[in-house]
């Protein structure tokens, strides 16, 4: 009987020179759970379900993959890129901004291939002339949006028929009912014989019957857990009415070096931001009504730490990388019980400490216990001292709170 062990270095996932080099020089010291798992069975070649909660390392999980094959292949074959607009590996992403993240991963992880390896970043809101020149003679990696993958191939501009591995990125937003009919068109386009990877935070029992025709004996490894969690999530309860005064409140008392705001639409993330710029805090709006180069100096501004408050939609809900982002609030609840846990997983990432508020009224009751149902979490209800709801809904749990224990920062601003 062999007893099979997790590796617990990246020399173990056997991972070649040029990738370890470049983990050392990042820092990583040892692979995440979901790293250790998943690369071993994608160099074997095989298809991959992968859950793992968010801010885990999946990027790399499939990227260090699809980056040693490429380097293998090119070694072997003696030959550069395939001539003509052929891309061999795929990664489809829902939002331009994690387009651009998980390209920038990928080519930070493939600096010691020497140039080798053509990653681009393909998506909408920007000119497609310069995505069309840059596409010239194909691409190893390509990391796009449907849409404009599917404008760029109506234009001859790339092809897909020789795809050997498909990544699907935040997999269950992709196989979704808003992308499934561009994904199917892409499907279609692909060779029906190549390795398929599925990476997601969330999997509802619908997309994982979605899948069963997608893969070929697919490996499952599900690392979701609430205890392996750094994030703490809590919940206030507050009157109608009063979530704006609430937000002012928790934004002054706590000082948080930064803080990323849920809302459900683009008004109401103008609404908001003028709401409290009268109270005296500035926010930035970032939702998809806003020009492309308008939406990166935003996301770029906070990312660098030069932007303290960001009012977003949910197109920020997934995947997006910020540095030790102190906290997450959804001013709005998320309608999908999956966008909350891509949501708060913005914060608490890479095994950081990070916190999640929830501001719940009476009208919002009822759907937060279906998210907490959906996500298998209970969280305690809080009131805030000062701004605590009115106890008509038996269910509100009387516990008034100075401040988010441990979460707070004193530094005056
Ligand atoms: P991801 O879930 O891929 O967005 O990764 C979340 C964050 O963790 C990113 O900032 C990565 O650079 C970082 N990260 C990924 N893998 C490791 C690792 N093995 N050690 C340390 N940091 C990592």
């Amino acid at each position: 009987m062999t007893t099979v062990t997790t590796p617990t270095n990246f020399t173990e996932l056997g991972l070649i020179a040029p990738l370890l080099a470049r983990l050392t020089e990042l820092n990583y010291k040892v692979p995440t759970p979901i790293q250790a798992q998943t690369i071993p069975r994608v160099l074997t070649g095989y298809d991959v379900i992968a859950g793992a909660n968010t801010g885990s390392g999946k990027t790399a999980a499939f990227a260090l993959p699809l980056l040693q094959h490429l380097h293998v292949e090119k070694s072997a074959s003696h030959v550069g890129n395939e001539k003509g607009n052929y891309v061999t590996r795929l990664v489809l992403v829902p939002t331009r901004e994690l387009a651009k993240q998980v390209a920038d991963n990928i080519k930070s992880y493939s600096v010691h291939f020497n140039g080798a390896i053509k990653t681009l970043a393909i998506f909408g809101g920007v000119s497609i002339n310069r995505q069309m020149q840059t596409l010239s003679g194909g691409a190893d990696i390509l990391v796009a949006t449907p849409g404009r993958l599917l404008d760029l191939i109506s234009n001859n501009a790339v092809k897909l028929d020789r795809v050997k591995t498909l990544v699907l990125d935040e997999a269950d937003r992709m196989l979704s009912l808003g992308f499934a009919d561009e994904i199917a068109e892409l499907l279609a386009l692909m060779p029906k014989k190549k390795q398929v990877l599925l990476f997601s935070a969330t999997f509802p029992d619908q997309v994982t019957s979605f899948t069963q025709g997608l893969l070929n004996n697919p490996i499952e490894i599900q690392l979701q857990s609430a205890d392996a969690s750094t994030l703490v999530q809590r919940v206030f309860t507050v009157n109608k009415g009063q979530k704006t005064a609430v937000l002012e409140h928790l934004i002054k008392q706590y000082q948080w070096r930064q803080a990323l705001i849920f809302v459900n639409s683009k008004n109401s993330c103008n609404h908001l931001a003028d709401k409290l710029f009268k109270r005296g805090i500035t926010a930035e709006v970032f939702h998809g009504d806003k020009a492309q180069g308008a939406r990166s100096r935003v996301l770029d501004g906070f990312k660098n730490g030069e932007l303290d408050v960001v009012i977003a939609t949910d197109i920020a809900a997934r995947g997006l990388d910020i540095a030790k982002l102190p906290v997450v609030i959804n001013f709005d609840l998320p309608r999908s019980p999956a966008d909350y846990m891509h949501r708060v997983g913005r914060s608490g990432r890479a095994g950081e400490v990070g916190l999640a508020i929830s501001l719940i009224d009476h009208e919002d009751y009822h759907h937060f216990k279906v998210i907490e149902k959906k996500n298998k979490i209970w969280l305690e209800r809080e009131q805030i001292e000062g701004f605590e709801a009115d106890a008509a809904l038996a269910d509100f749990v009387e516990k008034p709170v100075a401040r988010p224990a441990g979460h707070g920062k004193k530094k005056a601003k």
